[in-house]
C-alpha cells in the first residue's frame, strides 16, 4: 500500500572515457528517473584525474537539493549518485550519500542501495581498531572495511572488494569511485536490482532501466550477482566474487510487485508486464461477477487492466491521485490524518456510485492507509466493494532495505484475511497466492526472496535485529 513502505534508495555510476566531459548532469537525469526509490535526500559525487574529487547532498527531492550552480560545480568524467528514503530517528545530512571518505592520500565515494545484517558487528570491530563513524548507515561500515583492505593493507580494488564482500551478510548493489576509477557491485544472491548501459562514451549504473531511457543509453545487460564491473578501454570488465553462483538467488519479489517503475526491466523481467500478469492471476482466483476493475493509483494501474482484459469486466478511474503531495506535516489527530490521505487521493463519485467495484491494491503492510483509503471509496458509496491485492500477506518484516513494520505491526501476521476483510467493513478481500504471484512474475520460485511472505529470509538474521520500519510525517 502506497505510504506504508519504502525501498531504500536507488543508485547511479556513470564512467565516461573523454576526461574533458562533464557527467553530473546526466547522473542528475538517471537519479530524478529514480526518484521514487527515495525521496528523502540526494547526492552525486564526481571526479576527475586534473580535478579530483567534488561532492553535495542534500536533503529532498533531487529537484530541490541540485540547481544549476551546484551540478556546474561538480567535474568530472566520472561520477555516482544516490536518492534516498529515511527511516525513524535517520532523516539527517550525514546519513545521505553517496557516501565520502577523503583522506589525503586517497578517497572513496560509495552509493549503497540495501541493507548489512550484520552491520554492527563489523562497526565494533572497525570501532576497536580505531575508525570513527560519523552516520549510523552501514555504507559508512562498507567504505571503512574497503579502505581498510585497499589502502592501509595494500591490495588491489578487486581483491579488496573480494575481502570487504566476503564479511557482508545482506543485499547490497554498489557503485563504488575509488582509485579515480567506478566499479559497480551486486551482491551474490542478486537481492536489489543493478544494470548497465551504454551511451556515446559513457558507460551507465544504474538500479533500474528507466534511467537509461531517459538519457538515451542502450541497455547492455543486468550485473550478475556476485559480480564486481568496471570501466577500462571502453569495455565492461568483469571480476566474480568466490561466493558468486555458490548461494541462492533471491531477488527481491517486491520490485515487481511494488517498488520499480513499470517501465523498468529488471533480470530480464519487465515490471508492467508482471503487473499484468498479476491481475490475470487474480482473476483466475477471485472470478468476482462486478461492473468496473478499479486500480489504486499508480502502482496497481496494470494489474487492473490485467485482471480487466481477463475478465472482460471494464477498466475504470475511480480514484484520482494528486501527484504533486510532497511531504505532509505529523498529523496529530485522526481528523488530520484522514486529510492527508484525502490529499493524496480522491473518488470520482460519478464512476462508484450504485457500482459494484474490484479495488485493486499493490499490498497491504499495516492497514491503515487501506482502511482511511476504503472509507473515503465508501463515501462514494459503491454498491459492493471487493479488494483484490497483489501481493501475498505480508506477513514479516524485511531486513534488506525495505522498510516496512515490524511484525506486531503488519495486519496480516496479526489477523486472518476474514478478520481483515471484517475491519476494512468491505464485501470480499483476497490477496494473490505465492504460487500464483510467482507464476506472475516467471521466475523460478527458488530464485527469489520471499522472506516477508514466507519468513524464508535467503541468509541468517542475527538475534535481536530490529527491522527498519518506514516513517514519514
Ligand atoms: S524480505 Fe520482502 S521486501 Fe525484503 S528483500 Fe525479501 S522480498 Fe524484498
Amino acid at each position: 500500500m502506497q505510504g506504508e513502505m519504502e525501498d531504500k534508495c536507488g543508485i547511479v555510476g556513470i564512467h565516461c572515457k573523454d576526461d574533458s566531459k562533464d557527467v553530473a548532469p546526466l547522473v542528475y537525469y538517471c537519479l530524478y528517473a529514480l526518484q521514487h526509490r527515495g525521496q528523502e535526500s540526494a547526492g552525486i559525487a564526481t571526479f576527475n584525474h586534473e580535478k579530483g574529487l567534488e561532492h553535495y547532498c542534500g536533503m529532498g527531492l533531487i529537484t530541490s537539493v541540485f540547481g544549476d550552480d551546484e551540478i556546474k560545480n561538480l567535474e568530472g568524467n566520472m561520477s555516482i549518485g544516490h536518492v534516498r528514503y529515511s527511516t525513524t530517528g535517520q532523516s539527517k545530512i550525514e546519513n545521505s550519500q553517496p557516501f565520502v571518505i577523503d583522506f589525503g592520500d586517497g578517497f572513496i565515494a560509495m552509493a549503497h542501495n540495501g541493507d548489512i545484517v550484520n552491520s554492527d558487528e563489523l562497526k565494533r570491530e572497525l570501532i576497536d581498531e580505531g575508525f570513527y563513524f560519523k552516520s549510523d548507515s552501514d555504507s559508512e561500515v562498507i567504505c571503512y572495511m574497503l579502505k581498510k583492505e585497499h589502502y592501509d593493507n595494500g591490495k588491489d580494488v578487486a581483491d579488496a572488494i573480494e575481502e570487504v564482500c566476503k564479511k557482508l551478510v545482506g543485499s547490497y548493489a554498489l557503485t563504488i569511485l575509488i582509485d579515480g576509477e567506478l566499479y559497480g557491485v551486486r551482491d551474490p544472491m542478486g537481492i536489489k536490482p543493478l544494470a548497465v548501459a551504454k551511451r556515446d562514451d559513457e558507460f551507465i549504473l544504474a538500479s533500474e532501466t528507466v534511467a537509461f531511457d531517459v538519457i538515451n543509453a542502450e541497455y547492455v545487460r543486468d550485473i550478475v550477482p556476485g559480480e564486481v564491473i568496471y570501466f577500462e578501454n571502453d569495455e565492461i570488465n568483469s571480476h566474480m566474487l568466490e561466493s558468486a553462483g555458490k548461494c541462492k538467488l533471491s531477488h527481491c519479489m517486491f520490485e515487481y510487485v511494488y517498488f520499480a517503475r513499470p517501465d523498468s526491466t529488471i533480470d530480464g523481467i519487465n515490471v508492467y508486464k508482471t503487473r499484468m500478469n498479476i491481475g490475470a492471476q487474480l482473476r483466475k482466483l477471485y472470478p468476482i461477477d462486478a461492473d468496473v476493475v478499479i486500480p489504486v493509483p499508480d502502482s496497481s494501474i496494470p494489474a487492473a487492466i490485467g485482471y480487466s482484459r481477463a475478465s472482460g469486466i471494464p477498466y475504470g478511474e475511480g480514484l484520482i491521485k494528486n501527484r504533486y503531495v510532497g511531504r505532509t506535516f505529523i498529523m496529530p489527530t485522526q481528523e488530520e490524518r484522514e486529510l492527508a490521505v484525502r490529499l493524496k487521493l480522491n473518488p470520482i463519485k460519478e464512476a462508484i456510485k450504485g457500482k459494484k467495484i474490484i479495488l485493486i491494491d499493490d499490498s497491504i503492510v499495516r492497514g491503515t492507509t487501506s482502511k482511511q483509503l476504503l472509507d473515503l471509496v465508501k463515501e462514494a458509496e459503491p454498491a459492493e466493494i471487493h479488494f483484490l491485492v497483489g501481493c501475498p500477506p505480508v506477513i514479516a518484516p524485511c531486513y534488506y532495505g525495505v522498510a516496512m513494520a515490524t511484525k506486531k505491526e503488519l495486519i496480516a501476521a496479526n489477523y486472518s484475511t476474514e478478520e481483515i476483510c471484517k475491519q476494512l467493513g468491505i464485501d470480499s478481500l483476497g490477496y494473490i497466492t505465492i504460487p500464483a504471484l510467482v507464476e506472475a512474475i516467471g521466475m523460478p520460485k527458488e530464485n527469489l526472496c520471499l522472506g516477508c511472505i514466507n519468513e524464508e529470509y535467503p541468509t541468517e538474521i542475527p538475534e535481536g535485529l530490529e527491522a527498519e520500519t518506514y516513517y514519514k510525517p
